[in-house]
């Protein structure tokens, strides 16, 4: 089959491997359409750490199951669904606590193992959710992402009325933004692109910015900064109210640090939250583009072929494409 592999970090080749076999418990997805991420510009260059070499990456995906393993119901062939990427042990004590997302040994589709920027991908049964047939593959592919937002959003809590600033208006910003929104929120969106900003409007922001300072609302209940970068997180715990939340949602550098004063925090009661990946939260993130609370078509803005699998990464890593994906359909 064809697949991009990445032999060692910064190296791309589009290229005939093997075919997956299911082992047991598996199937074989035949990939319809998979989303291109930040987190696939980390991996390619080597800056994601639990990623092996050489790896096929790809987690945010939907396709049609081709085949089954052993122990899987061959009924299952034909089926249209959107894959979970999470893998779990289900044995060590965050496992045990139904916290499978912060697992001892926690993998990724895609991230850990070999993913679906290729013809098929092999994954278990149970990481399989079917899509209704009015579920395109494109918005399948999306599902993946809007479930790290729900799993975000739940982890953040929100209740109507709530002044919320989102920090960044990539793909998942507007997801988030979308979902805060839902949930009666009054949100604000800011990103350093006037034009990435401006979108968030269409999809339910009451106003946006370039800055903090360029917003209306001087006070935030809650923000959640989508970006990864601590000037970004500064600026949102600057903005909070008394007594207000930040969530540290994007992925930032393992590196990198933020100054926070400890006696705002206590004198403030100012709380933060992590969140990681997905929780519990495929099947509610299904529902929620199936049935159009969060629109998604809006956010995709560039289909690219596998071949072309390179110059779709660039678009994502230059800010030319505000969601790409690889489509192999037929
Ligand atoms: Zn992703
Ligand atoms: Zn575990």
């Amino acid at each position: 089959m064809r697949a991009v592999l990445l032999p060692r970090p910064g190296q791309i080749e589009v290229t005939e491997v093997d075919d997956p076999t299911p082992r047991d418990g598996e199937v074989i997805v035949e990939v319809a359409r998979v989303g291109i991420c930040g987190t696939d510009l980390h991996i390619v260059k080597g800056e994601f750490p639990p990623t092996p070499f050489p790896i096929i990456p790809g987690h945010e995906f939907a396709g049609t199951i081709a085949s089954v393993g052993a122990g899987v119901d061959a009924g299952l062939v034909g089926q249209r669904v959107a894959v979970d990427p999470s893998l779990f042990c289900g044995k060590c004590a965050q496992c045990r606590r139904g916290r499978g997302n912060l697992c001892a040994d926690w993998g990724a589709i895609g991230d850990t193992v070999d993913g679906a920027f290729a013809q098929y991908v092999a994954v278990p049964a149970a990481n399989c959710y079917r899509m209704p047939d009015s579920m395109t593959f494109a918005q399948g592919a999306f599902v993946e992402p809007v479930s790290c937002a729900v799993h975000g959003v739940r982890r953040l809590g929100v209740e109507a009325g709530e002044r919320m600033l989102v920090m960044g208006a990539g793909p998942m910003g507007l997801i988030v933004a979308q979902l805060l929104t839902a949930g009666g929120a009054v949100v604000s969106v800011v990103d350093r692109v006037a034009a990435k900003a401006a979108a968030a409007l269409e999809l339910g922001a009451v106003e946006v910015g370039t800055s903090v300072e360029e917003l209306s609302t001087r006070r935030f209940d809650a923000a959640v900064d989508v970006t990864g970068a601590p000037a970004a997180m500064a600026a949102a715990l600057g903005a909070l109210d008394r007594g207000g939340r930040l969530q540290v949602f994007g992925v930032a550098a393992a590196e990198a640090r933020l100054e926070v004063s400890p006696f705002e925090i206590y004198n403030d009661e100012i709380t933060i939250i992590g969140t990681m990946a997905v929780l519990h939260s495929f099947d509610a993130a299904l529902d929620l583009v199936a049935r159009g609370v969060v629109n998604v078509d809006a956010l995709l803005s560039h289909t690219y072929p596998l071949e072309e699998f390179a110059t779709a990464l660039d678009a994502v890593a230059n800010g030319a494409a505000l969601k790409a994906q690889i489509a192999l359909e037929s």
